[in-house]
This record gives structure tokens, C-alpha cells and sequence, in this order.
């Protein structure tokens, strides 16, 4: 009989674009992960199912996590609970994934949205190992934040939904109306690398270091930022995503937040070492999938 430390677990970072699937243990013992492209679930889903029987032909899983774009009803009380609620792709909008994977793979699934997946990822085992309170935001098309506050996933009525906060737009310097297509400048609407496209009319990457559009950029991010500060007190926010790998940005969001938070609150180890406490991922760009296998050992482990 093995312990549970060497089970091996199933990881699904569910994403708009892409399903990142991997089975292991944790970071240093990935056996085998794949990539398939978002398009239909009819078309998407039997394959990630394929991959998992393929790789667990040998040696089952113990259980399945999946981390997910949502909206995402996560209330054990409805009758919806588990499926994508209302999203701007329609295909699948009402899917129940994990009642699919549990059905196709037999086996226990355990389902949170993928920004709670790769804040649970980066808190085991990434830039926030030390500490059981941490932030993790995602900036790339669109904006997401997850956390752990107290070793506890950030759940209430449903899970936090960080990328849709309202922050102060001054229109004088920024008379873009934003692009969310629910409140138009909400964070998301003001600071994704969708709103930075339609604002410059041009893609994120093709904007060089030092554009005002940056300055703009790292102002709106550092005042979400505060606010999370303010409201959750973390011991350490994690900033990940495509546009965070834009050149000197992280800087200018740490600065402009020691800036923001103007001396005010007990928070000496964001003013005085802000490098140690706003940081980038420590697992890189594998945060969500392996959130998602954790989900699945912690959640097994209960
Ligand atoms: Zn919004």
C-alpha cells in the first residue's frame, strides 16, 4: 500500500483558451501533461478524457482536480453546483464538468476556478510556500484573483470575482470607456491586455517599455491591488499572467502601491521590502495545473 504523499493525482487547468492536463504528484514529479486547444465541448473533452485514460492505464488516480474559468456556481446547496454559470463562450456555458469527468473517468473530482488553483499551487508549493495567507492575480486577456486566507480557499455565496472591482477612472487621463462587457471600466474593463488592445488599438506585446500605456496599466493594477491589501490583509500577493512579463511593469505596480497606500496601516513588510511581498509566480506558467492536482490530493486527503 502506498502512502499518500506517492498517490498519483489527475490536474485539469481549464482555461478559455486552452486545457493544460497533467498527472503526478506535484512539481517535481510530473509523469505526463498535455495541452488541447479550447474549441467545443463536444470537441475539447473526450480527448482530455483520452489523455487520462492513456496515462493512468498502468497506475490509477487517486482523484481528479479541476481548476476552471468560470463563472462557476461552487454552492454544494444548488442544483447547478459544479457548472460553468453564463460565460461570454456559449458552448459551454451549463457544463457540468465535473459530473463529465467523474462519469467518464470514475473517480472522485474535485472542481474550484483556476486563480483559487494556482493561489493553492504557488501557497504548497511556489512563491507563497511560507505563508498562509496569500493573493494570486492573473492579468492576461482578462483579470482573475483567487486566494487563501487562514490555509482556507477563498469561497463565500460563490467564489471571489477580484478582475471585476471597480477602481477610480479619471477620464480626463484615460477617456477609454472600458471593455467589460458587464460594467465597461471595472479593473478588467480598464487593465486587461483586451482593454489595453482596444484602448492603443494595438496587441499588449507590440507596445514597448516605457509607453504611457504602461504607466496607465501599472496605476490601475497597484490600486486593485491596495484595495486587496486593505480587505484581505495577505501576507503576500503573486502576480501572474501575459502582461506581467512586460519589462519593468511589476516594478512600477510595486512602487506606485507603497505610493498608494500613503504610510497608512501596520503593514511594514509591504513598505519596507514590497520586492518580497508583491511577486511573481513561482511555478511559472504551470501555477493552475498543478492548483488543480492539489485541489485533488487536499480535497481526497479531507
Ligand atoms: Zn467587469
Amino acid at each position: 500500500m502506498k502512502s499518500s504523499q506517492q498517490k498519483l493525482y489527475g490536474g485539469i487547468e481549464a482555461g478559455g483558451t486552452k486545457f493544460v492536463c497533467a498527472v503526478g504528484t506535484g512539481p517535481g514529479d510530473v509523469k505526463a501533461i498535455d495541452t488541447f486547444t479550447t474549441v467545443s465541448p463536444e470537441s475539447t473533452l473526450p480527448r482530455v478524457v483520452e489523455f487520462f485514460r492513456k496515462e493512468t492505464r498502468t497506475e490509477p488516480i487517486a482523484a481528479l482536480g479541476i481548476a476552471s474559468f468560470g463563472p462557476l456556481d461552487l454552492n454544494p446547496e444548488s442544483t447547478k453546483y459544479g457548472r460553468i454559470i453564463s460565460t461570454p463562450k456559449p458552448d459551454w456555458s451549463g457544463i457540468d464538468l465535473p459530473g463529465y469527468f467523474r462519469d467518464k473517468l470514475s473517480v472522485p473530482v474535485f472542481l474550484d476556478t483556476d486563480v483559487n488553483g494556482a493561489a493553492l499551487a504557488e501557497n504548497t508549493w511556489g512563491a507563497a510556500r511560507d505563508v498562509n495567507s496569500v493573493v494570486y492575480i492573473t492579468v492576461g486577456t482578462g483579470i482573475g484573483g483567487g486566494g487563501i486566507i487562514n490555509g482556507q480557499l477563498l469561497r463565500g455565496i460563490s467564489h471571489p470575482e477580484m478582475g471585476h472591482i471597480r477602481i477610480p477612472h479619471d477620464y480626463n487621463e484615460d477617456p477609454f470607456p472600458g471593455s467589460c462587457p458587464y460594467h465597461g471600466d471595472c479593473l478588467e474593463g480598464l487593465a486587461s491586455g483586451t482593454a489595453i488592445q482596444k484602448r492603443w488599438g494595438k496587441l499588449p506585446e507590440k507596445i514597448p517599455a516605457g509607453h504611457t500605456a504602461w504607466k496607465l496599466e501599472a496605476k490601475y493594477l497597484a490600486l486593485a491591488v491596495v484595495d486587496y491589501i486593505y480587505t484581505l490583509a495577505p501576507q503576500r500577493i503573486v502576480i501572474g499572467g501575459g502582461i506581467m512579463k512586460t519589462d519593468g511593469l511589476l516594478a512600477e505596480v510595486r512602487e506606485k502601491v507603497v505610493e498608494l497606500l500613503h504610510g497608512y496601516g501596520s503593514f511594514p513588510e509591504v513598505t519596507e521590502d514590497i520586492a518580497e511581498y508583491i511577486v511573481r509566480p513561482g511555478l511559472g506558467d504551470l501555477s493552475g495545473v498543478l492548483g488543480a492536482m492539489t485541489l485533488a490530493r487536499k480535497s481526497a486527503e479531507k
